[in-house]
This record gives structure tokens, sequence and C-alpha cells, in this order.
């Protein structure tokens, strides 16, 4: 058992035998332990100090006096702990570890800030022997080593982070070029919608979007593709999206304070609205002509890029481009061939599908049909109602030639109240069945104007049909007057073949 005593008793107990411990063993175990680097103590059964050497005091910061022969190891801790030294084991562990009889280590930092280790070894007379190094310079190239180790991974994890980030920009920066490529070799919005539903697939396959153009009303908008949705979205009014109403992308999540567009709660009626959507307004030319709408599915932060949303952001910038390309084409090519009052195909486009038909129809060794048709007594007609009315008519006309149900019929207005059709595949008797149903339609139609409805107004029309009446587009055009004027002749309101000489026939 160890004594429970003062270090002052020890003092006392060293005094009265007149000299401090290290000094009473001066044979030759005492000269070893004086050449040893280590402080040793030595105790006896009783948990006293037999002797130590001169290196324990130097390590434990003693003075001679401190440590006496018969100092106990309890007084000796609690010298240590009154100054601020720290041992890392506690008072009673250290006790049944002595009572273990078994070799053991603690490690001690003094109030100084050095760090000794001590290790504790039973000797065979009952008592320990204690053996004290410095490691503070150990412990200190240790910690500093870990501080190293700790400052080089966080070293690499940024650089994987960046490097991470800059592989993200260049697929994003890869894949918008490739969709670009594409979008930018579109020649029509349908090619354009079938480019931006594969690309968008596959550029973030987390997610699932569509894409709404505003209708030609521009009241309401449609959905023009979409991709990953079973459902077809009903068209809806530009106040049902955030994103339209404020003029800028509006992106939803479930974890910040926000609002789900209409349009959003509409597809996703009866079932939960989705955590996380963004709304990209598609601007052309500096007009809003539609808006992507994209939801990231759960578990979309597999999606390859850096920042979803601002890469969805950057996507719809890039197809607003290629919309305002393919539309501002369309609108160039529309200007070339259309006629501006009707919307109809011009006398330019005329001749150039006429002479298109004709080689494909020679091809094929076929017919085609084409109808020449006049406004009857129009002249009047625009007298007696204005010539604004006229229009109105005119403009009419065109529908019912558009609304004539044939296979590839091209329908163009080739003068003032002169129009043709070009009727691809039709044989004579076709041809004739069609000029009947449209000069009959245009009779029966009540057009409205302003001061009330319109009287009706009629058409003749001349017919000829390739290669019965012509093999080239000149003659048919020709003979289709021809026959129109015998139209006009036989009391307007009628339609009559022409009936000129036939080069070759396949009827
Ligand atoms: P017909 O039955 O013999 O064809 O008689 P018509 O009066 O239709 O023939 P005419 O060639 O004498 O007159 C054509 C009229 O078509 C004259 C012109 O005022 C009218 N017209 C031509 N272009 C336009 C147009 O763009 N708008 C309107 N409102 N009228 C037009
Ligand atoms: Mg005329
Ligand atoms: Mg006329």
């Amino acid at each position: 058992m160890l004594q429970e005593r003062s270090i002052t008793q020890d003092k006392r107990s060293g005094d009265e035998q007149g000299q401090p411990a290290h000094k009473v063993e001066d044979g030759l175990l005492s000269q070893v332990l004086d050449t040893l680097e280590q402080g040793v103590i030595v105790w006896s059964s009783e948990g006293a100090c037999i002797t130590h050497n001169a290196r324990v005091l130097d390590l434990l910061k003693l003075k001679p006096a401190q440590l006496c022969l018969g100092a106990t190891l309890d007084a000796l801790l609690s010298e240590c702990e009154d100054r601020g030294d720290h041992f890392d084991m506690s008072r009673p562990d250290l006790h049944s570890a002595l009572a273990d009889r078994k070799p053991f280590q603690l490690e001690i930092r003094l109030g100084c800030g050095r760090v000794l280790s001590a290790q504790v070894r039973p000797t065979r007379d009952a008592g320990h022997i204690t053996a004290f190094t410095d490691v503070t310079d150990t412990r200190n190239a240790v910690f500093a080593l870990e501080d190293a180790k700790a400052e080089a991974a966080r070293a690499e994890q940024t650089a994987n982070e960046v490097l991470e980030h800059e592989r993200g920009r260049k697929r994003e920066v890869s894949l918008l070029a490739k969709m670009d490529e594409w979008l930018q070799s579109c020649k029509s919005l349908d090619e354009l919608y079938e480019i931006v539903t594969a690309f968008m697939h596959r550029i973030l396959p987390g997610s699932r979007g569509q894409l709404f153009i505003y209708s030609n009303s521009r009241d309401v908008l449609e959905q023009a593709c979409a991709w990953q949705f079973d459902v077809k979205q009903e068209n809806f009014t530009p106040d049902s999206c955030w994103a339209l109403r404020r003029g800028r992308t509006y992106t939803f999540s479930n974890d910040a304070l926000g609002f789900v567009c209409d349009h959003v709660k509409e597809t996703h009626r009866g079932e939960a609205a989705p955590e996380k959507f963004t709304c990209v307004p598609i601007v052309a030319h500096g007009d809003t002509v539609g808006l992507m709408h994209i939801e990231f599915l759960p578990g979309s932060e597999s999606i390859d890029v850096v920042d979803p949303v601002a890469f969805t952001k950057r996507c719809g910038e890039h197809i607003s481009m290629a919309i305002a390309n393919v539309k501002l084409r369309d609108e160039l090519r529309d200007q070339s061939t259309r006629d501006p009052l009707t919307g109809l195909y011009n006398r330019r486009y005329f001749l150039d599908a006429m002479r298109r038909i004709m080689t494909q129809t020679v091809a094929r060794q076929g017919n085609f049909a084409l109808l020449s048709i006049d406004a009857d007594k129009f002249k009047n007609y625009n007298d007696e109602h204005g010539h604004d009315a006229g229009d109105v008519v005119l403009e009419a006309i065109a529908e019912k030639m558009c609304s004539l149900d044939v296979d590839g019929a091209v329908a163009c207005r080739v003068g003032g109240e002169e129009f043709s059709i070009l009727l691809p595949f039709a044989d004579r008797s076709r041809a004739t069945e069609s000029a009947e149903e449209l000069r009959h339609s245009i009779e029966e139609m009540r057009v409205k104007y302003i001061g009330g409805p319109l009287p009706k107004v009629t058409v003749s029309i001349g017919i000829s049909v390739y290669p019965t009446h012509g093999t080239d587009p000149q003659e048919l055009i020709k003979q289709a007057d021809i026959a129109l004027y015998a139209a006009k002749d036989a009391g307007r309101n009628n339609s009559q073949v022409a009936d000129g000489a036939s080069m070759i026939t396949f009827d």
C-alpha cells in the first residue's frame, strides 16, 4: 500500500537523514543512473522514493529538496498537480495499474508546456521503477506532421474540387457546343424541338422538362416538346408562371421560401408538386416567345454539371438564340415567298413549286393539275362594297383554298384577284372534283364585315393537267388561263378543263 505523506514530511524525513535521496545512493547504481538520458525514480513496495537520478529533477522541474528519500508517489503527484501538470491517467487508475504489477505507460504534460512519457515497471522487490523521457520534441514533431498531413489533405481536396469543377465546366461547354451546332443547322422549329428534346434529356439526365411556345394569338403557351414527361400539358396563360410574370428565370425549391407556378400545379394535379424546378423565359430578339420548364427529380445531385440551375438557364439562352434564328429565317423566307394580305405563296414561289412538282411527276410518270382561279366581277364588288371589304373577301377565298383537302396542294395568289392551286398527283377527274368543291365552298361562304355580312362572291376556274395539256409550266399556265376565259365566257361561277391537244397521256 502507498502511504499518504506530504512532501514536507518527506523533506523532513530526507532532512532527518541529512541528504536528498539521489545523494544517499552513492554506489554503482547511482553512477549508472546518473549517466542515463532518462529521469529515473525507484519506488519501494510502500510507494516511497528509494532513489532517483539527477536527470529526473531536471525533467520534472523539481529542486533536489523536493524529491527526497522517502517521498511518496501521492505527495509527488499532488505537488505536480498543484503547479498545473496534467497526467493522462487518473490517480485511482494509476494506483490500480501499479497494483496490477505490470509495465504501463502514462504521459505528463507539464505546466511549462513540455511533455514527458513515464514508463512504469514493477521491480523484483515489489516496488516500481519509473523512467521519464522528454517527448516534447517528438510530440511536437508528430503534431506538426499531423497538421501538415491535414493541410495537405485539405489542399488535395481543394485541388480535386477545383479539378472537378473545371471538368464539369468543360463538360457543360462541350455539351452546349454540341447542342448549339445542331441547333444552328436546323431549318424549322419542328426540327429545333426534336433537337432540344434529344439533347436536354441527355445533358440533364436527372431531370425532365417541357418547352412551351406562345400560340399565334399570343394569349396562351402551347407545349412544343417535352422530355421524360408522360402527360401532355394543357395550354396555359402566361400569368400561370412566376418566371413569365416576373420576366426572369424562376427556381422553386422545397427547402427555400417560394411558390409553385399554377401551370406546374396543373401538370401535377392529384400528386405532390416537384421538389425543385426552374422556369426559364425563352426570349428571341427581345421578345418573350416561350418558356422552358425543367424539374429536377429526387437524387438529381447526380446530374453531372456544376450547377444544374445555372446550366439550365444557359441552355435556355442557347435555345432562345436558336429559336430567334429560325424565326428570323422563317420571316425572311416568308417575306420572299408569301403574299402579305392572304399569307398564300406568291407568284415567284408558285413558279418554283410548279417546276419542282413537274420534275417529280416526270420521274414517276404521273399527273398533276393546275387550277387558275379568278374572282368574278371583282371590280364591281370593290366599287360597291369598298376596297377594304374586297380585301377581306380575298382573305376568305385564300382560307377556303387552304382548307381544300388534297395531299400536297400548293395554294398561291398570283395576281390581284387571281389565284392558282397546284395539285400534285391529281388527274383530270380529281382536279375537276377539287375545283368544283372549292368553287362551291367560296360561293357558300358568308364573309363578315364591319357593316354586316358581305354578299356572296363567286369564282371561275380553269383547269389544266400535266401532261395532257402541256409538258412545261408555261404551256400548262396558258392552257389553264384559256380554260379560265372559257369559264368566264360560260357565264362565270363555273370550272372548265382545258381542251388543248394532248401530247402524252397517262390518264
Ligand atoms: P371578271 O369576272 O372578268 O374577272 O371581272 P373583274 O372585275 O374581276 O375583272 P377585272 O380584271 O376587270 O378587275 C379585277 C379587279 O380586282 C380590279 C381590282 O380592283 C380588283 N383587285 C385587284 N387586286 C385587288 C386587291 O388586292 N384588293 C381588292 N380589294 N381588289 C383588288
Ligand atoms: Mg382578273
Ligand atoms: Mg376577276
